[in-house]
């Protein structure tokens, strides 16, 4: 669990107060437990506005196929460009949804296959 407010000086406890080496440790704390902005990113939902633009579903053979005919078996976001997360990742961030993560076995029309 990650208490940020909570140090070694005991600083915000009922009868202390915080000095400048207090609030470096804090937000060092802070920092290490949150040092990839994904910690705290929730899914892109299917029903984002965004996502639904790009037909984005979170499981890449739901893609519907007609209306997305450049999906082909064996896309996905793990596999995109813009995946921003290490190989193996369930989930990551992608730069096309801001504050929010996709999944690995996602799939959305901006595919761009990484590496090519
Ligand atoms: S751009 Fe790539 S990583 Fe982002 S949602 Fe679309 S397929 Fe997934």
């Amino acid at each position: 669990m990650f208490y940020p407010l909570a140090n070694k000086h005991g600083c915000f406890s009922s009868n202390s107060s915080c000095d400048a080496e207090d609030m470096e440790d804090m937000f060092n704390n802070i920092k290490d437990n949150v040092n990839t902005e994904e910690h705290f990113q929730a899914m892109v939902a299917e029903t984002d506005p965004q996502a639904a633009g790009l037909g984005y579903k979170t499981d890449a053979t739901k893609v519907d196929k007609a209306k997305y005919s450049k999906y082909a078996a064996g896309q996905a976001c793990g596999n995109c460009q813009l995946f921003q997360g290490k190989a193996g990742a369930a989930s990551a961030a992608c730069p096309l949804f801001a504050g929010n993560q996709v999944s690995a076995k996602g799939w959305c029309n901006a595919y761009h296959k990484k590496g090519a």
